[in-house]
This record gives C-alpha cells, structure tokens and sequence, in this order.
C-alpha cells in the first residue's frame, strides 16, 4: 500500500528533480525547495539579446539505449525513446603551432590520424586507442546503491568489465598530465590535456573519451534547460510540489532526527524525510552544524591539492553560422592572467549543431578558461569594481585571441555574455564556483558517500557532491539512490 509520508527534497536541480520524482513513484508525498526561479541548477541556460545561451551539457553520459543509465534518465522524463542528439562525430580538436589532432567518434579513424600527425608515437597512440577501447566496458551502475549490492551484482560486473581493470591498473594513479609526457609530440601531449583539469586522473579521461565514442554521450537536442524543465513537468504530472525563490537556511533536528526545514524567510515545513541535495560545504555548517560532515569530505575540503575544485571564466559571443572549425576546438592563446595565474589554452565551442542557438544566420559560441580554487580566491578578493573591470579586460582579451586565431572572424563578433566561479557561486552556491565535485587526482581518494548521516535519522544525503568528480549521472542517480535507502530502511521493495 502506497505510503503516504512526506519527503521534502532541499534543491531543485537534476538531483533534486531526480530525488523528487522517485519519491512520488514509491508512493510518498514530495515538495522540492528551491531557491532560484526556474530548476535545473547547473543545468540550465539563458538568454542574451536573442540568444540562447547553454550552460551544461557538453555530453551525457547515458544516452545509450539498453544501458541502466538510459533507464534512469527515461524515467525521469529527461530523455525518451524519440529523443534526438545533436549530430556531432567527434570529442574535440586540439591544435598547436598550425598542426590539429582530433578525437573523433570513429577510434579507428582518430588512431590513423594521430600516427599520421606523430609517427614516432604510433605505439603509445594504438594503447592509447585500446585503452579507450576497453573503457567502453565502464558503465555508470545506476540501478540501485552500490552498498545494497549482493555477491551476483559483483560477478556480473566483473563479467562485463573483464579488461578495466588493466585501466584502472595502468591509469589509476596517473595524473593526466603525467600521462601525456608518455608522446614525444607536443600536440599529442596538448590534445591529452586539454578537455579535463591536467590534475585529473587518466582514466577519467579516456573513460570519457570511451563514453563519446561508443555512442553513450549524446547531447540532447534542445539545450540543457529544456531537459531540466522536462524533469520539473515529470515532477509536477506525478503530483509533485516546487516551490521557486524560497531557500532552506536550515535543517530541523528533533531528537537526533530530521524533521523539517526552516525557510530563508523564516517560515517552517515539517516532513518525515529530508533529502538534502545542495553542495556538500552548505550542507555541513550551514543547514546542519560542521560537526555531522563525514571525515572524507573534511578531509577533502582540507586538502585542495588533492582534492582541487575546478569552475571556469567562460565567455558567450554571437558569430556568423558559417564559422565551422569542428564543435570544440582548443586553441593556443598569449598568456591570459587571472591574479598570479597565466592561461595559455582555451577552448570555442560552436553551437551551430541545433536551431535554439542560431537567430538571422548568427550563432552562440562560447569559451572557457579553467578557474582553480586559488582563481576563485582572487576573483573573491576584488571589489565590485576590481571584479567589473577584471571580466571587461578578459573579455576583450579572449576576443582578440579568438580573432588571432580565426582572422575570418575580424569585427563579426558580437559579445554576448561574460561569466565567473563567482556567478556560479551566486547562483547555486556552488562550492568555490566549481560546477562539479572534486577533481579526482592520483593523490586523492574518490569521494563516495552513503548518504546517510551518523546521528541524524530520516536525512538522505543526494546531489553530485555524494560521488566524485560529480556531474549529471551523478546527480541524477543520486536522487535515486536517496529514495532508495528510504526504502530500503522501511523494509521495501527498491525496484522503483
Ligand atoms: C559549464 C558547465 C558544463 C557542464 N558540463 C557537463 C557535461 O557536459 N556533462 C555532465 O555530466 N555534467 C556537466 N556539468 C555538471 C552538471 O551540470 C552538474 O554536475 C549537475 O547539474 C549537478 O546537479 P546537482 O543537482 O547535484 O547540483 P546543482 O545543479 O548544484 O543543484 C543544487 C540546487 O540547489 C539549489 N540550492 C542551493 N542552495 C539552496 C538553498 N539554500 N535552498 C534551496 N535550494 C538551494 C541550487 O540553486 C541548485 O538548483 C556542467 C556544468 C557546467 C556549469
């Protein structure tokens, strides 16, 4: 019989949404608290003098029909059987002193290209390609928590993951600008670098990569906020409550148990299960005391060596639709400076794949440039003014090296819109503007919570800071799994 106890779910993002959803399908009562107005969190977009602007999907990890994480993402109405993706048949290109490398979809393709550009590195380039090769065998396992596991779980994981582990072995505990030494080219070595923080363990890399190539990292046609909204009506049509512009400041504790949430105007809502899915470092010290935080995250948040946090200074620019040097190119750019930190690559992705980012033959391009934590410091050290000028002075500057170079491009740019890890921060609260959990580094463990709290009943802990390096499957089977263990605690069936 359906039970009717009410989970109040703190954040209005992919987890949230996700949390929210399930909730209603296992027979509970749901409302999500969300601060902003509109949900999606991370996952939306804006729009610019006519254009829209994208803020997330690069990829989608799940797009593949068949696998546990297409599942997830149908159920909760963010992807369905006639969804289309962008048509795209590479990762992206990088280019270095005139030469260019790119990774496309088709691994045998981009193994021909590459020995063709470096033909000293033939023999790391073919066990660079096997390695992506055997990485297609890592899965995102999102059909229950991996602490709700039995003996058969493992084997049959162990069966589809037979070469992995000579990944894991191999690229485990390199970081990726380590890995990259192993070309003698320096292309080679810039291509390998550039898409994840060189901090970055390999495998995360060539797992990524994996993901492209095999088909399982579409990006849905439409724009990132269009799939969040998607979520939100899949909430709403099962009967599901969001209430927009009211932030928690609190989580209620009675008697060792969550019992409710205070509101930031001061109003308050009890529920019988809080399902908590904002930044970890907001969660504890904020909404909870700092004393609940697990060791692992405190020792995270100490440690940003080993555990960095990375967000971006990116830019928006409209361009002519012709402009067409593949999706995402990375280009070799005069040092940037951003406080005591010099940036000699960035990255123009052209939007030119799907109409929403097209309007009277122009479209939306956008760059970045990675932030670190110590970034972030300096951009939160200025003052209103210091900031103002800082993101005007980068702004010309990133144009003018765009413009270096794609000469083509010389006075058709239209400046769009220009962001920091301090919008971040404003908007989501994100922890030091980074828009994904920790990095993993060879020097840092994985993140993997369980999303209970010791001493604290009824609290289900969700959002992509449960699970480094975090991002959208993350997110969305955290949601998930937080329903999960409600269940499972009640001595219910999971299978929801
Ligand atoms: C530029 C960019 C590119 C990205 N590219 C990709 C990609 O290609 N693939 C990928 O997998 N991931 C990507 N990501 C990461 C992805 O967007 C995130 O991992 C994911 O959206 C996180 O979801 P979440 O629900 O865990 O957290 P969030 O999206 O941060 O959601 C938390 C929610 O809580 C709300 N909140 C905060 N404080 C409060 C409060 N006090 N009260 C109530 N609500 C509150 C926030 O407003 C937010 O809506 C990208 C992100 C960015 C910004």
């Amino acid at each position: 019989m359906a039970d009717t106890k009410k989970v109040i779910v703190i954040g209005g993002g992919i987890a949230g949404l996700s949390a929210g959803i399930y909730a209603l399908k296992a027979g509970f009562e749901a409302e999500i608290y969300e601060k902003n107005t509109i949900p999606g969190g991370e996952c939306i977009g804006w729009n610019r003098k006519g254009y829209h602007i994208d803020n997330c999907i690069h990829w989608l990890t799940g797009t593949l029909k068949g696998t546990e994480l297409y599942d997830v993402w149908k159920t909760v109405g963010a992807l369905s059987d006639d969804t289309e993706y962008a048509k795209i048949d590479s990762f992206y290109t990088s280019t270095y002193n005139g030469q260019k490398a790119t990774l496309w979809n088709d691994l045998e393709r981009t193994q021909r290209e590459l020995i063709a550009v470096s033909p000293e590195d033939e023999e790391e380039i073919r066990k660079f390609i096997q390695n992506v090769e055997w990485s297609k065998q890592c899965l995102f396992p999102a059909r229950k928590p991996m602490e709700m596991w039995g003996i058969k779980d493992y084997i049959e994981m162990g069966k589809n993951m037979a070469d992995f582990p000579k990944v894991m072995k191999e690229f485990g505990k390199i970081s990726l600008e380590e890995y990259s030494k192993r070309f003698k080219s320096p292309l080679l070595q810039k291509l390998m670098c550039d898409y994840l923080p060189k901090s970055y363990c390999a495998y995360s890399f060539l797992v990524s990569y994996a993901t492209m190539a095999m088909g399982n990292g579409g990006i849905p046609m439409g724009a990132s906020l269009q799939m969040s909204l998607r979520m939100e009506k899949k909430f709403k049509d099962l009967g599901g409550k969001i209430t927009y512009g009211k932030g928690v400041s609190r989580i209620i504790l009675e008697n060792k148990t969550a019992a409710g949430v205070e509101l930031e105007d001061g109003s308050i809502v009890s529920g019988d299960y809080i399902i908590p899915t904002v930044d970890t470092h907001l969660l504890f010290g904020r909404m909870l005391p700092e004393t609940y935080m697990p060791k692992e995250l405190k020792e995270a948040y100490n440690n940003p060596k080993a555990y960095p946090a990375t967000s971006g200074f990116q830019v928006a620019f409209a361009v002519p639709v012709d402009f067409n040097e593949g999706e995402t190119i990375f280009i070799d750019i005069d040092p940037v400076e951003v406080g005591s930190s010099k940036f000699d690559r960035m990255y123009v992705k052209s939007y030119g794949y799907d109409n929403i980012f097209i309007k009277d033959g122009r479209q939306v391009i956008q760059t970045c440039i990675t932030q670190s934590d110590s970034d972030y410091e300096y951009w939160k050290s200025l003052s209103k003014e210091e900031y103002a000028a800082l993101k005007d002075r980068l702004t010309a500057e990133v144009e003018a090296r765009i413009v270096k170079a794609f000469p083509a491009l010389e006075g058709k740019m239209e400046h769009l819109d220009s962001w920091t890890p301090l919008t971040y921060e404003r908007y989501c609260n994100a922890y030091h503007g980074s828009y994904m959990s920790f990095v993993t580094t060879p020097e840092g463990k994985q993140i993997k919570m369980k999303g209970t709290i010791k001493g604290i009943n009824n609290l289900y802990v969700a959002g992509q800071w449960t699970n480094s390096p975090g991002g959208l499957p993350v997110a969305v089977a955290s949601g998930k799994f937080a329903v999960q263990r409600i269940l499972k605690k009640n001595g219910r069936d999971i299978n929801i």
